[in-house]
């Protein structure tokens, strides 16, 4: 069980399985974050993602909801939909994210969607903006609108990402498919569920990770002081597994290899590793910005990362591809500690809801 190894303290609440279930994809995003390619052929199997299955029904909090995204998922044919029918079987959620290849005419789009649906799966998102414009034609983003809206999916929405130069934006779509969709973030919170309302558009920026990593962007800045003091309540709340069956906690950024967030190829219920514990725990509770802090200052790293962050996914990834971090950080471990009990005190005392930690 969960609780019998150190899992429990970084997945405290997991209520999503999210399969990163190929590094393959026939478009090549210049912002794609898992720098997915055609001729990569890294990809899960049906007999893995049962496994990984089984062990998310045991363990998550209140309805499961199990994600199957990038690279297409697809392209993944038979195994993705009866990875679909058992998730759904043992009575989880399911969502896919596709970036709409395959919708080429609608009767193309009815066949797929017909079969997703008879697997029972309850949410599509479309990935489409700019960058997936030069590599699949928004006919086929229609042609999927167009047909699942009318086939009873619990959720059907679009994400879009965008900077200042960017053409395709939630306005442009709903003029495009003729349709009033709304914001997600512009929805009453309280009509909103644990999952998304039944049509919707999220709008947000571009993240400078993955092959996105050295984009020229054209992004307003972000206030420097709240995004660095900031925690980052993701972290942990997914069991995200990679195509070759890494775990991590979060799919802000490609995971697998880094020495920060690749908690190897072990079961939901393995042990992690003690430093990669305390820093993920970390970045749950104080954020990225804290260990950044601590490098550039008692780490002695001054000039370590960007000059300015966009997000704080860019600032795990500079420290999560960096050895001269990890052995940095190694160091500042005992200090790092005590501002985590510090923090994590402060909690249970007035929120009373960090007691876990401590178990
Ligand atoms: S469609 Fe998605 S997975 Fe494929 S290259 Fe583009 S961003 Fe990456
Ligand atoms: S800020 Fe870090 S921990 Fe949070 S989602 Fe992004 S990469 Fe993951």
């Amino acid at each position: 069980m969960i609780s019998e190894s150190s899992q429990h303290v970084l997945f405290r609440r997991p209520r999503m399985l999210t399969f990163i279930t190929t590094y393959r994809c026939g478009a090549v995003c210049d912002h794609c974050l898992m720098s997915c390619t055609p001729n990569n052929s890294d990809r899960l199997t049906l007999p893995q993602m049962r496994q990984f299955i089984d062990s998310f029904a045991e363990v998550c909090v209140g309805s499961g909801v199990v994600v199957f995204t990038s690279g297409e998922c697809t392209l993944l044919g038979e195994d993705l939909l009866e990875a679909i029918a058992y998730a759904n079987s043992l009575g989880l959620f399911t969502r896919i994210v596709t970036n709409a290849w395959w919708a080429k005419s609608e009767r193309d789009a009815e066949t797929l969607l017909n079969e997703l649906k008879s697997c029972g799966l309850d949410e599509i998102n479309i990935s489409c903006d700019d960058f997936h414009a030069e590599y699949i034609p928004l006919e086929n983003v229609r042609n999927l609108w167009n047909s699942a809206k009318t086939m009873g999916f619990q959720t059907l929405g679009i994400a879009v990402c965008r900077d200042n130069n960017s053409t395709i934006s939630p306005a442009y779509l709903c003029k495009y498919l003729n349709e009033d969709i709304p914001l997600l973030h512009q929805l009453d919170d309280n009509t909103q569920t644990p999952r998304a309302p039944a049509r919707f558009i999220t709008d947000s920026g571009i993240t400078r990770i993955g092959r996105a990593r050295n984009l020229s962007l054209n992004q307003n800045a972000r206030p420097q002081a709240r995004l660095l003091a900031s925690h980052c309540s993701d972290c942990g709340q997914d069991f995200v597994i990679s195509p070759n069956c890494h775990l991590s906690p979060c799919c802000g950024i490609n995971a697998e290899g880094t020495w920060l967030f690749d908690l190897g190829k072990i079961n939901l219920t393995d042990d992690i590793n003690e430093l990669q514990l305390l820093l993920l725990n970390y970045i749950q509770y104080i954020g990225p910005g804290g260990l950044l802090k601590h490098l550039r200052t008692s780490g002695g790293l001054s000039s370590f990362g960007r000059s300015s962050y966009l997000s704080q996914c860019e600032i795990c990834e500079d420290i999560a591809l960096s050895k001269e971090a990890q052995t940095c950080l190694a160091k500042l471990a005992p200090k790092l500690a005590a501002d985590l009990i510090v923090e994590t005190k402060f909690e249970t005392t007035f929120i009373g809801n960090g007691s876990d930690i401590h178990d």
